[in-house]
Protein backbone atom coordinates (compact mmCIF):
# COMPACT_ATOMS: atom_id res chain seq x y z
CA UNK A 1 0.00 0.00 0.00
CA UNK A 2 1.10 3.82 -0.97
CA UNK A 3 0.38 5.72 1.73
CA UNK A 4 -0.51 8.41 -0.52
CA UNK A 5 -3.30 6.74 -1.60
CA UNK A 6 -4.79 4.69 1.63
CA UNK A 7 -7.02 6.83 4.14
CA UNK A 8 -4.79 6.46 7.29
CA UNK A 9 -6.27 10.14 9.29
CA UNK A 10 -3.57 10.46 12.10
CA UNK A 11 -4.09 12.62 14.63
CA UNK A 12 -1.44 14.94 15.95
CA UNK A 13 -3.29 16.43 19.32
CA UNK A 14 -4.26 13.30 21.84
CA UNK A 15 -7.68 13.20 22.40
CA UNK A 16 -9.36 14.96 25.45
CA UNK A 17 -11.54 11.93 26.06
CA UNK A 18 -9.19 8.93 25.75
CA UNK A 19 -8.17 7.88 29.41
CA UNK A 20 -5.97 4.77 28.85
CA UNK A 21 -3.02 4.26 26.34
CA UNK A 22 -4.74 1.90 23.64
CA UNK A 23 -7.79 4.54 23.54
CA UNK A 24 -5.61 7.34 22.85
CA UNK A 25 -3.37 5.41 20.05
CA UNK A 26 -6.25 4.12 18.01
CA UNK A 27 -7.44 7.27 18.05
CA UNK A 28 -4.17 9.12 16.69
CA UNK A 29 -3.00 6.28 14.77
CA UNK A 30 -6.73 6.80 12.45
CA UNK A 31 -7.83 3.64 13.20
CA UNK A 32 -11.27 4.07 14.95
CA UNK A 33 -13.88 7.02 14.91
CA UNK A 34 -16.29 7.06 17.93
CA UNK A 35 -20.05 6.72 16.01
CA UNK A 36 -21.65 7.09 19.20
CA UNK A 37 -21.25 6.51 22.65
CA UNK A 38 -19.41 2.97 22.44
CA UNK A 39 -20.05 2.45 19.36
CA UNK A 40 -16.61 2.79 16.95
CA UNK A 41 -16.13 3.00 13.23
CA UNK A 42 -13.23 0.98 12.29
CA UNK A 43 -11.31 2.91 9.85
CA UNK A 44 -8.66 1.02 7.30
CA UNK A 45 -6.04 0.07 9.05
CA UNK A 46 -8.40 -0.68 12.53
CA UNK A 47 -9.99 -2.65 10.35
CA UNK A 48 -6.97 -4.59 9.01
CA UNK A 49 -6.04 -5.30 12.70
CA UNK A 50 -9.49 -6.67 13.45
CA UNK A 51 -10.32 -9.07 10.44
CA UNK A 52 -6.27 -10.91 11.29
CA UNK A 53 -7.55 -11.32 14.65
CA UNK A 54 -10.82 -12.67 13.19
CA UNK A 55 -8.75 -14.76 10.87
CA UNK A 56 -6.21 -16.33 13.64
CA UNK A 57 -9.78 -16.81 16.09
CA UNK A 58 -11.18 -18.75 12.83
CA UNK A 59 -7.88 -20.63 12.56
CA UNK A 60 -7.21 -22.13 15.93
CA UNK A 61 -11.02 -22.55 16.25
CA UNK A 62 -11.46 -25.09 13.45
CA UNK A 63 -7.81 -26.64 14.32
CA UNK A 64 -9.74 -27.53 17.82
CA UNK A 65 -12.75 -29.24 15.90
CA UNK A 66 -15.69 -26.20 15.91
CA UNK A 67 -17.55 -25.34 13.14
CA UNK A 68 -18.08 -22.08 11.95
CA UNK A 69 -21.51 -20.80 11.17
CA UNK A 70 -23.32 -16.96 11.18
CA UNK A 71 -26.30 -16.04 13.65
CA UNK A 72 -27.99 -12.67 12.79
CA UNK A 73 -27.74 -9.83 15.11
CA UNK A 74 -31.27 -9.23 15.92
CA UNK A 75 -32.88 -11.40 17.62
CA UNK A 76 -36.89 -12.55 18.74
CA UNK A 77 -37.55 -12.41 22.55
CA UNK A 78 -39.52 -15.25 22.18
CA UNK A 79 -36.58 -17.31 22.41
CA UNK A 80 -35.55 -15.53 25.26
CA UNK A 81 -38.81 -15.48 27.35
CA UNK A 82 -38.91 -19.33 27.10
CA UNK A 83 -35.29 -19.46 28.60
CA UNK A 84 -36.49 -17.27 31.42
CA UNK A 85 -33.47 -14.42 30.27
CA UNK A 86 -36.11 -11.99 28.91
CA UNK A 87 -36.58 -10.76 32.23
CA UNK A 88 -33.27 -11.42 33.91
CA UNK A 89 -31.29 -9.82 31.53
CA UNK A 90 -31.88 -6.23 32.52
CA UNK A 91 -31.12 -3.16 31.04
CA UNK A 92 -27.65 -4.37 29.10
CA UNK A 93 -30.27 -5.43 26.52
CA UNK A 94 -31.11 -3.50 24.22
CA UNK A 95 -35.08 -4.01 23.59
CA UNK A 96 -36.40 -3.11 19.86
CA UNK A 97 -40.08 -3.72 18.30
CA UNK A 98 -40.69 -4.05 14.71
CA UNK A 99 -43.31 -1.84 12.84
CA UNK A 100 -45.57 -5.41 13.49
CA UNK A 101 -45.07 -4.76 17.23
CA UNK A 102 -42.87 -7.60 17.71
CA UNK A 103 -40.49 -7.39 20.72
CA UNK A 104 -36.62 -8.21 18.96
CA UNK A 105 -33.70 -7.32 20.53
CA UNK A 106 -30.11 -7.11 19.41
CA UNK A 107 -27.95 -10.47 20.53
CA UNK A 108 -25.83 -9.39 24.04
CA UNK A 109 -24.76 -13.36 22.96
CA UNK A 110 -26.80 -16.03 21.86
CA UNK A 111 -27.41 -19.14 24.28
CA UNK A 112 -31.27 -19.02 23.52
CA UNK A 113 -30.56 -19.05 19.39
CA UNK A 114 -28.13 -21.76 19.30
CA UNK A 115 -30.44 -23.91 21.12
CA UNK A 116 -33.00 -23.57 19.27
CA UNK A 117 -31.27 -23.92 16.38
CA UNK A 118 -29.93 -27.42 17.63
CA UNK A 119 -33.40 -28.90 18.87
CA UNK A 120 -34.77 -28.38 15.42
CA UNK A 121 -31.86 -29.92 13.53
CA UNK A 122 -30.07 -32.89 16.19
CA UNK A 123 -32.11 -35.58 17.29
CA UNK A 124 -29.98 -38.46 18.17
CA UNK A 125 -26.46 -38.92 20.32
CA UNK A 126 -25.58 -40.23 17.67
CA UNK A 127 -24.84 -36.87 16.43
CA UNK A 128 -22.97 -35.56 19.38
CA UNK A 129 -20.52 -34.09 20.30
CA UNK A 130 -21.07 -30.85 18.27
CA UNK A 131 -19.41 -27.51 18.40
CA UNK A 132 -20.28 -24.36 16.38
CA UNK A 133 -19.11 -20.90 16.62
CA UNK A 134 -19.73 -17.71 15.03
CA UNK A 135 -17.90 -14.31 14.99
CA UNK A 136 -20.54 -11.68 15.33
CA UNK A 137 -20.84 -8.24 16.36
CA UNK A 138 -22.96 -7.88 19.73
CA UNK A 139 -24.83 -5.13 21.74
CA UNK A 140 -24.87 -4.71 25.09
CA UNK A 141 -26.20 -1.27 26.59
CA UNK A 142 -22.93 -0.90 28.68
CA UNK A 143 -23.91 1.50 31.76
CA UNK A 144 -20.52 3.25 31.67
CA UNK A 145 -19.07 2.50 27.62
CA UNK A 146 -15.17 3.43 28.07
CA UNK A 147 -11.94 2.92 27.10
CA UNK A 148 -12.50 2.74 23.44
CA UNK A 149 -13.29 -0.72 22.02
CA UNK A 150 -12.44 -2.10 25.64
CA UNK A 151 -16.11 -1.33 26.59
CA UNK A 152 -18.21 -0.99 23.74
CA UNK A 153 -21.98 -0.89 23.09
CA UNK A 154 -21.67 -3.15 19.98
CA UNK A 155 -18.37 -5.24 20.06
CA UNK A 156 -17.31 -8.19 18.14
CA UNK A 157 -17.28 -11.22 19.50
CA UNK A 158 -16.28 -14.83 18.82
CA UNK A 159 -19.01 -17.30 21.07
CA UNK A 160 -18.83 -20.53 20.75
CA UNK A 161 -21.57 -23.51 22.01
CA UNK A 162 -20.86 -27.29 22.50
CA UNK A 163 -23.65 -29.58 22.57
CA UNK A 164 -22.75 -33.13 24.17
CA UNK A 165 -24.33 -36.32 26.01
CA UNK A 166 -22.51 -36.42 28.97
CA UNK A 167 -20.87 -33.98 31.54
CA UNK A 168 -17.52 -35.88 30.97
CA UNK A 169 -17.83 -34.89 27.07
CA UNK A 170 -18.64 -31.15 27.88
CA UNK A 171 -15.45 -30.42 30.01
CA UNK A 172 -13.75 -32.21 26.83
CA UNK A 173 -15.10 -29.70 25.33
CA UNK A 174 -14.26 -27.44 27.96
CA UNK A 175 -10.85 -28.34 28.28
CA UNK A 176 -10.48 -28.10 23.99
CA UNK A 177 -11.29 -24.50 24.27
CA UNK A 178 -8.98 -23.74 26.91
CA UNK A 179 -6.30 -25.08 24.93
CA UNK A 180 -7.49 -23.52 21.86
CA UNK A 181 -7.76 -19.98 23.46
CA UNK A 182 -4.17 -20.71 25.01
CA UNK A 183 -2.84 -21.14 20.96
CA UNK A 184 -4.72 -18.08 19.87
CA UNK A 185 -3.80 -15.57 22.25
CA UNK A 186 0.17 -16.45 21.72
CA UNK A 187 -0.37 -16.34 17.76
CA UNK A 188 -1.51 -12.90 18.83
CA UNK A 189 1.69 -12.13 20.82
CA UNK A 190 -0.25 -12.04 24.46
CA UNK A 191 -0.52 -13.68 27.27
CA UNK A 192 -3.74 -14.20 28.96
CA UNK A 193 -3.98 -15.97 32.22
CA UNK A 194 -7.05 -18.49 32.89
CA UNK A 195 -8.48 -16.86 35.90
CA UNK A 196 -11.44 -18.61 38.19
CA UNK A 197 -14.33 -16.30 37.96
CA UNK A 198 -18.31 -16.17 38.27
CA UNK A 199 -20.27 -16.98 36.07
CA UNK A 200 -22.82 -13.78 35.79
CA UNK A 201 -25.99 -13.42 33.82
CA UNK A 202 -24.62 -16.65 31.59
CA UNK A 203 -25.37 -18.94 34.40
CA UNK A 204 -23.28 -22.26 35.56
CA UNK A 205 -20.32 -24.19 37.22
CA UNK A 206 -17.44 -24.35 35.62
CA UNK A 207 -15.72 -21.36 34.39
CA UNK A 208 -12.35 -19.10 33.79
CA UNK A 209 -11.83 -16.02 32.17
CA UNK A 210 -8.44 -15.43 30.46
CA UNK A 211 -6.88 -11.73 31.60
CA UNK A 212 -4.20 -9.94 30.02
CA UNK A 213 -2.29 -8.72 32.71
CA UNK A 214 -2.43 -4.42 32.63
CA UNK A 215 -2.71 -1.44 35.10
CA UNK A 216 -5.47 -0.48 33.12
CA UNK A 217 -7.45 -3.58 33.26
CA UNK A 218 -11.02 -3.50 35.21
CA UNK A 219 -10.62 -6.79 37.09
CA UNK A 220 -8.72 -6.70 40.09
CA UNK A 221 -6.81 -10.31 39.63
CA UNK A 222 -4.69 -12.46 42.61
CA UNK A 223 -2.04 -15.12 41.22
CA UNK A 224 0.58 -16.98 42.15
CA UNK A 225 3.74 -15.85 39.93
CA UNK A 226 4.89 -18.75 38.65
CA UNK A 227 1.71 -18.73 36.70
CA UNK A 228 3.50 -16.40 34.22
CA UNK A 229 5.80 -18.38 33.33
CA UNK A 230 3.60 -20.70 31.45
CA UNK A 231 3.83 -20.76 27.92
CA UNK A 232 1.66 -23.26 25.16
CA UNK A 233 4.35 -22.48 22.79
CA UNK A 234 4.60 -24.87 19.68
CA UNK A 235 3.85 -28.31 21.27
CA UNK A 236 1.96 -30.39 18.84
CA UNK A 237 -2.01 -31.20 20.67
CA UNK A 238 -4.63 -33.55 19.15
CA UNK A 239 -7.89 -32.32 20.11
CA UNK A 240 -9.45 -35.51 20.01
CA UNK A 241 -7.36 -36.44 22.79
CA UNK A 242 -9.33 -36.06 25.93
CA UNK A 243 -6.35 -36.88 28.43
CA UNK A 244 -3.69 -34.24 26.52
CA UNK A 245 -6.32 -31.50 26.73
CA UNK A 246 -7.13 -32.34 30.50
CA UNK A 247 -2.88 -31.97 31.53
CA UNK A 248 -3.01 -28.76 29.76
CA UNK A 249 -5.81 -27.46 31.45
CA UNK A 250 -4.70 -29.05 34.67
CA UNK A 251 -1.18 -27.55 34.10
CA UNK A 252 -2.36 -23.95 33.73
CA UNK A 253 -5.50 -23.68 35.96
CA UNK A 254 -3.88 -25.75 38.96
CA UNK A 255 -2.04 -22.50 40.47
CA UNK A 256 -4.23 -19.87 42.09
CA UNK A 257 -5.13 -17.46 39.97
CA UNK A 258 -8.85 -15.77 40.32
CA UNK A 259 -10.30 -12.48 39.55
CA UNK A 260 -11.73 -9.83 42.28
CA UNK A 261 -15.06 -11.87 42.62
CA UNK A 262 -13.65 -15.38 43.38
CA UNK A 263 -10.59 -14.30 45.14
CA UNK A 264 -10.61 -15.35 48.95
CA UNK A 265 -7.68 -14.23 50.66
CA UNK A 266 -7.46 -16.89 52.98
CA UNK A 267 -7.00 -19.51 50.30
CA UNK A 268 -4.24 -17.38 48.68
CA UNK A 269 -2.62 -16.88 51.88
CA UNK A 270 -2.46 -20.71 52.29
CA UNK A 271 -1.86 -22.10 48.74
CA UNK A 272 0.83 -19.34 47.53
CA UNK A 273 4.15 -18.57 49.32
CA UNK A 274 4.24 -14.95 50.09
CA UNK A 275 7.31 -14.09 47.78
CA UNK A 276 5.06 -15.37 45.16
CA UNK A 277 1.52 -13.76 45.70
CA UNK A 278 1.09 -11.21 43.23
CA UNK A 279 -1.83 -8.73 42.93
CA UNK A 280 -2.86 -6.51 39.87
CA UNK A 281 -5.00 -5.80 37.51
CA UNK A 282 -6.17 -7.26 33.94
CA UNK A 283 -8.12 -7.02 30.90
CA UNK A 284 -10.55 -9.95 30.48
CA UNK A 285 -10.22 -11.25 27.25
CA UNK A 286 -12.11 -14.36 27.20
CA UNK A 287 -13.99 -16.47 28.83
CA UNK A 288 -15.14 -20.36 28.96
CA UNK A 289 -18.24 -21.95 30.83
CA UNK A 290 -19.60 -25.47 31.27
CA UNK A 291 -23.41 -24.82 32.26
CA UNK A 292 -24.80 -28.74 32.06
CA UNK A 293 -28.63 -28.30 30.93
CA UNK A 294 -29.40 -24.57 32.03
CA UNK A 295 -30.76 -24.18 28.05
CA UNK A 296 -31.34 -27.58 27.27
CA UNK A 297 -34.02 -28.19 29.78
CA UNK A 298 -36.41 -24.93 29.99
CA UNK A 299 -35.82 -24.99 25.86
CA UNK A 300 -36.03 -29.01 25.29
CA UNK A 301 -33.42 -29.24 23.29
CA UNK A 302 -32.74 -33.01 24.41
CA UNK A 303 -31.75 -35.99 22.43
CA UNK A 304 -32.33 -39.89 21.90
CA UNK A 305 -30.07 -41.30 24.25
CA UNK A 306 -28.01 -44.92 23.51
CA UNK A 307 -31.18 -45.97 25.81
CA UNK A 308 -33.79 -44.51 23.65
CA UNK A 309 -34.83 -42.52 26.20
CA UNK A 310 -34.74 -38.57 25.97
CA UNK A 311 -31.90 -36.63 27.47
CA UNK A 312 -31.32 -33.06 27.71
CA UNK A 313 -27.72 -32.39 26.02
CA UNK A 314 -24.88 -30.93 28.32
CA UNK A 315 -23.83 -27.35 26.90
CA UNK A 316 -20.75 -24.52 27.42
CA UNK A 317 -20.41 -21.12 25.60
CA UNK A 318 -17.20 -20.17 25.01
CA UNK A 319 -16.44 -16.34 24.44
CA UNK A 320 -13.18 -14.31 23.17
CA UNK A 321 -13.50 -10.46 22.66
CA UNK A 322 -12.32 -9.74 19.27
CA UNK A 323 -12.84 -6.45 19.34
CA UNK A 324 -11.47 -5.47 22.64
CA UNK A 325 -8.38 -7.36 21.70
CA UNK A 326 -7.23 -4.85 19.32
CA UNK A 327 -7.21 -2.91 22.38
CA UNK A 328 -5.78 -5.36 24.76
CA UNK A 329 -2.93 -6.09 22.33
CA UNK A 330 -1.52 -2.13 22.38
CA UNK A 331 -2.39 -1.86 25.94
CA UNK A 332 0.46 -4.49 26.56
CA UNK A 333 2.69 -3.57 23.84
CA UNK A 334 3.40 0.39 23.23
CA UNK A 335 5.74 2.80 24.05
CA UNK A 336 5.48 6.97 24.31
CA UNK A 337 5.89 7.24 20.85
CA UNK A 338 2.92 4.65 19.61
CA UNK A 339 1.74 1.41 19.38
CA UNK A 340 4.52 -1.81 18.78
CA UNK A 341 2.47 -4.30 16.77
CA UNK A 342 4.00 -8.46 17.29
CA UNK A 343 4.13 -9.69 14.04
CA UNK A 344 1.33 -11.78 14.36
CA UNK A 345 -1.35 -9.36 14.07
CA UNK A 346 0.35 -6.00 12.19
CA UNK A 347 -1.39 -4.24 9.75
CA UNK A 348 1.58 -4.26 7.15
CA UNK A 349 4.91 -5.56 8.17
CA UNK A 350 7.36 -2.81 7.10
CA UNK A 351 6.90 0.77 6.99
CA UNK A 352 9.01 1.98 3.69
CA UNK A 353 10.15 5.78 4.03
CA UNK A 354 11.49 7.94 1.28
CA UNK A 355 13.55 10.77 2.70
CA UNK A 356 13.56 12.39 -0.38
CA UNK A 357 10.31 11.52 -2.43
CA UNK A 358 11.01 12.84 -6.09
CA UNK A 359 14.57 11.70 -6.04
CA UNK A 360 14.62 9.89 -8.90
CA UNK A 361 17.05 7.20 -7.31
CA UNK A 362 15.32 7.09 -3.83
CA UNK A 363 12.31 6.57 -5.45
CA UNK A 364 13.57 3.52 -7.56
CA UNK A 365 14.78 2.71 -4.77
CA UNK A 366 11.89 2.59 -2.56
CA UNK A 367 9.93 1.00 -5.16
CA UNK A 368 12.64 -1.93 -6.03
CA UNK A 369 11.88 -2.53 -2.24
CA UNK A 370 8.56 -2.50 -2.44
CA UNK A 371 7.87 -5.00 -4.75
CA UNK A 372 10.76 -7.35 -3.34
CA UNK A 373 8.44 -7.10 0.02
CA UNK A 374 5.50 -8.05 -1.60
CA UNK A 375 7.47 -11.06 -3.37
CA UNK A 376 7.98 -12.05 -0.04
CA UNK A 377 4.03 -12.30 0.67
CA UNK A 378 4.89 -9.70 3.19
CA UNK A 379 3.13 -6.29 3.12
CA UNK A 380 4.67 -3.21 2.81
CA UNK A 381 3.28 0.41 3.52
CA UNK A 382 5.04 2.85 1.53
CA UNK A 383 5.21 6.26 2.67
CA UNK A 384 5.50 7.85 -0.58
CA UNK A 385 3.89 11.55 1.08
CA UNK A 386 5.99 14.76 0.50
CA UNK A 387 5.95 15.22 4.18
CA UNK A 388 9.16 16.15 5.74
CA UNK A 389 11.38 13.27 7.32
CA UNK A 390 10.27 14.04 11.37
CA UNK A 391 6.70 13.67 10.25
CA UNK A 392 7.18 10.50 8.37
CA UNK A 393 8.91 9.02 11.55
CA UNK A 394 6.47 10.11 14.14
CA UNK A 395 4.09 8.13 11.50
CA UNK A 396 5.96 5.17 11.53
CA UNK A 397 6.81 5.00 15.20
CA UNK A 398 2.92 5.72 15.74
CA UNK A 399 1.70 3.37 13.66
CA UNK A 400 4.05 0.77 15.14
CA UNK A 401 4.93 -1.76 12.20
CA UNK A 402 7.50 -3.90 13.08
CA UNK A 403 10.34 -2.75 10.65
CA UNK A 404 11.15 0.45 8.95
CA UNK A 405 13.28 0.93 6.11
CA UNK A 406 14.56 4.26 5.48
CA UNK A 407 15.59 5.08 1.91
CA UNK A 408 17.51 8.39 0.95
CA UNK A 409 20.20 9.49 -1.50
CA UNK A 410 23.17 9.88 1.19
CA UNK A 411 22.73 6.24 1.96
CA UNK A 412 22.17 5.02 -1.91
CA UNK A 413 25.18 6.25 -2.34
CA UNK A 414 27.29 3.96 -0.26
CA UNK A 415 24.95 1.22 -1.40
CA UNK A 416 22.74 1.00 1.51
CA UNK A 417 19.35 1.52 3.57
CA UNK A 418 18.85 1.60 7.39
CA UNK A 419 16.69 -1.41 8.64
CA UNK A 420 15.19 -0.30 12.18
CA UNK A 421 13.35 -2.46 14.41
CA UNK A 422 10.27 -1.10 16.16
CA UNK A 423 10.42 -2.85 19.24
CA UNK A 424 14.22 -2.35 20.64
CA UNK A 425 14.68 0.24 18.10
CA UNK A 426 17.88 -0.95 17.01
CA UNK A 427 19.11 0.16 13.54
CA UNK A 428 21.41 -1.08 10.83
CA UNK A 429 22.82 -0.06 7.41
CA UNK A 430 22.31 -2.57 4.43
CA UNK A 431 21.83 -2.97 1.30
CA UNK A 432 18.60 -2.58 -0.01
CA UNK A 433 18.41 -6.53 -0.40
CA UNK A 434 19.86 -7.82 2.52
CA UNK A 435 17.86 -5.35 4.99
CA UNK A 436 13.89 -7.42 2.93
CA UNK A 437 16.10 -10.92 3.59
CA UNK A 438 15.94 -9.71 7.26
CA UNK A 439 12.17 -8.72 7.45
CA UNK A 440 11.54 -12.18 5.89
P1 LIG B 1 -16.99 -7.76 31.20
O1 LIG B 1 -16.76 -8.45 32.52
O2 LIG B 1 -15.76 -7.04 30.69
O3 LIG B 1 -18.23 -6.93 31.19
P2 LIG B 1 -18.36 -10.06 30.31
O4 LIG B 1 -17.88 -11.02 31.31
O5 LIG B 1 -19.66 -9.40 30.52
O6 LIG B 1 -17.21 -8.91 30.11
P3 LIG B 1 -18.66 -12.22 28.39
O7 LIG B 1 -20.13 -12.40 28.41
O8 LIG B 1 -17.82 -13.18 29.12
O9 LIG B 1 -18.31 -10.71 28.84
O10 LIG B 1 -18.24 -12.09 26.84
C1 LIG B 1 -17.08 -12.68 26.26
C2 LIG B 1 -16.01 -11.66 25.95
O11 LIG B 1 -16.51 -10.54 25.21
C3 LIG B 1 -15.41 -11.03 27.19
O12 LIG B 1 -14.44 -11.86 27.76
C4 LIG B 1 -14.82 -9.74 26.64
O13 LIG B 1 -13.53 -9.99 26.12
C5 LIG B 1 -15.76 -9.39 25.50
N1 LIG B 1 -16.65 -8.27 25.92
C6 LIG B 1 -17.66 -8.32 26.81
N2 LIG B 1 -18.28 -7.14 26.93
C7 LIG B 1 -17.62 -6.30 26.09
C8 LIG B 1 -17.77 -4.93 25.75
N3 LIG B 1 -18.72 -4.19 26.32
N4 LIG B 1 -16.92 -4.39 24.83
C9 LIG B 1 -15.96 -5.14 24.25
N5 LIG B 1 -15.77 -6.45 24.53
C10 LIG B 1 -16.58 -7.02 25.43
MG1 LIG C 1 -20.21 -7.50 31.02
MG1 LIG D 1 -16.71 -10.45 33.05
MG1 LIG E 1 -17.07 -12.81 31.00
Amino acid sequence: MRLSRYFLPVLKETPAEAQIASHRLMLRAGMIKQASAGNYSWLPMGFKVLRKLENIVHEEQIRAGHIPMLMPTLQSADLWRESGRYDDYGEEMLRITDRHGRDMLYGPTNEELITDIFRSHVGSYKELPLTLYHIQWKFRDEIRPRFGVMRGREFLMKDGYNFDLTREDAMHAYNRHLVSYLRTYERMGLQAIPMRAESGPIGGDDTHEFLVLAETGESGVFYDSEITDLRFGDREIDYDDVAACQSVMEEFTSRYARTDDTHDEAVFHERVPEARRREGRGIEVGQIFYFGTKYSEPMGATVQGPDGKPVPVHMGSHGIGVSRLVGAIIEASHDDKGIIWPEGVTPFHVGIVNLKQGDSEADAACEAIYKSVEALGLEPLYDDTDDRAGAKFATQDLIGLPWRITVGPRGLKNGVVELTSRRTGASEELPPEKAVEKIA
